[in-house]
């Protein structure tokens, strides 16, 4: 019953846990975008937002388990 996310944008699928997890994060919206979509929806970089996933990893963000 795993549901399948498809990037909101682009299409790509399926969505890692991570890209998922930091959808949840940081959205607040139905809608779940790729790390490369979000980051430009977000006008930032992929880099900052795997900085962003660690830290929720290691805030023990129960969304990235
Ligand atoms: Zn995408």
């Amino acid at each position: 019953m795993r549901r399948i996310y498809t990037c909101f944008s682009c299409g790509k699928t399926p969505l890692s846990k991570d890209e998922i997890g930091i959808n949840k994060k940081l959205l607040d919206a139905d809608n779940f975008y790729c790390l490369e979509c979000l980051a430009e929806y977000l006008e930032t970089d992929i880099e900052s937002m795997k900085e962003k996933i660690e830290e929720f990893k290691e805030q023990g963000c129960q969304l990235f388990s």
